[in-house]
């Protein structure tokens, strides 16, 4: 079809002149605008009634990023509340998902359509856009929405899940947790400076991270709670409760057990699951890398610091510290274990103090990586920490360090009962092998 056609169609169809739809269809065609799109921006331009050209129906299966507008029959799963700042104003957006038989997708409605989770509705012309790499639902005030009969869909309707299944850009989450640790921060906000807080939550499922941007007064430690209408980000690598002013946090009358202890998994499986705030793998200890054992900071911002020069600050009195970089593999992948100072002066056999006089002696701070070398390499850990990929790779930021009971030279010197940096509890949870 030529531009004319098309022009010749649309004219018919809305009952308004060809040479004017023709001038407004080349203008837009000229801006790049595909001529369906074209079209459909043209129709409800014109504003002709949705019994005709109305955006087809579509499974939820078959919604592509590159759709524009789509006629949606499906049940609301979740729908989350949320406060944004769109240029310049406040304004308050409900998010979620909705599923049909065919599977479920994202929404962000810009008006209040008074959705609760197990509703059924029909949108019509809902817009496409693409977040996170997927296609999502924008009801807005061109989508007409109606609540039609139930839809019986294989989902669950309501936002209930645990720790363990959340990930960045998941909306009106529900969860029953305890509140492992929170402490009271002062931020700059977007007005002013404000009180929020911030902390780690538990389940069975395990620990994360939490931040709630209008404290409530349930959030202390050691409180079970049940936190309804909460959002998730990423923060430092890892998935992060965001509890916000429209989320309800009621106290349970049950205390929620877990979280104790971190769930085990392949190196691979923690390193594809994009981040995990606490977790525990075993490996073989390949090598440790350079800027390992001996090294010396930045006073200022705490960078290891060449030659007394900081990458920020250039010339500092550089203080000394102790760590250790080390690449662990089991086999499906390899991480890089990354150990502070207490956890690498336990692995060194001494302090700081001690790293300072091997390497005075020596005349070379080296032998302190080196003699750390000789007692890690190729024998088998178990690390627990924190997660986090970055450009240069995985670092498990670890918080417990300690001898597997795979590892041969634990076996045979009974090293398995105190070994590094590990408390009772870790050992007895560690049945790694059995
Ligand atoms: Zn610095």
């Amino acid at each position: 079809m030529t531009l004319d056609d098309h022009a010749e169609e649309l004219a018919s169809d809305l009952g308004v002149d060809k040479e004017e739809v023709k001038a407004d269809l080349a203008n837009l065609v000229e801006y790049s605008v595909p001529v369906e799109e074209a079209k459909a921006s043209l129709r409800r331009k014109y504003g002709e009634s949705t019994t005709s050209g109305e955006p087809t129906g579509k499974e939820i299966a078959e919604i592509a990023t590159s759709d524009s507008a789509v006629t949606v029959t499906g049940r609301v799963l979740t729908v989350g509340k949320r406060s944004i700042r769109y240029q310049g104003d406040d304004l308050v957006i409900f998010e979620g998902e909705v599923a049909d038989e065919s599977g479920t997708i994202s929404y962000t409605a810009w008006e209040d359509f008074d959705l609760s989770p197990g509703d059924s509705i029909e949108a019509v012309g809902a817009g496409v856009r693409e977040w996170e790499g997927k296609p999502e639902l924008n009801l807005g005030s061109e989508t007409g929405v109606s609540f039609v009969d139930t839809i019986d869909v294989p989902y669950e309707v309501g936002g209930d899940t645990e720790l363990a299944e959340l990930a960045p850009g998941d909306r009106g989450v529900a969860l029953d947790v305890r509140v492992v640790e929170v402490e009271t921060k002062t931020i700059d906000g977007r007005d002013g400076e404000t009180e929020i807080l911030s902390g780690v939550l538990a389940d069975g499922s395990g620990r994360l991270p939490f931040t709630d941007w209008d404290p409530h007064s349930e959030i202390e430690t050691d409180a079970s709670i049940r936190i309804e209408n909460a959002y998730v980000r990423e923060f430092r690598g890892v998935p992060s409760v965001n509890v916000s002013e429209f989320s309800t946090v009621t106290p349970l009358d049950h205390a929620v057990e877990g979280g104790e202890g971190a769930p085990t998994m392949s190196i691979r499986e923690a390193v594809t699951s994009g981040g995990m705030f606490d977790v525990e793998v075993v490996g073989s200890l390949l090598a440790v890398r350079d800027g390992s054992g001996l090294i010396q900071r930045c006073p200022e911002c705490g960078r290891v610091v060449q030659r007394g020069q900081c990458r920020a600050h250039g010339d500092v009195d550089a203080e000394d510290d102790l760590r250790v970089k080390a690449i662990v593999d089991d086999g499906t992948a390899s991480v890089t274990a990354v150990l502070g100072t207490d956890l690498t002066a336990e692995v060194y056999g001494g302090d700081i103090d001690d790293a300072r006089e091997a390497a005075r002696e020596a005349m070379d701070q080296e032998v302190v990586a080196d003699s750390i070398r000789e007692s890690v390499v190729g024998r088998t850990f178990r690390v627990r920490g924190t997660l986090s990929i970055d450009d240069y790779g995985a670092n498990l930021d670890a918080t417990e360090f300690g001898p597997s009971e795979d590892d041969p030279v634990a076996r045979a010197h009974g090293l398995l009962d105190g070994g590094v940096g590990e408390t009772g509890d870790a050992a007895a949870a560690g049945r790694v092998g059995e």
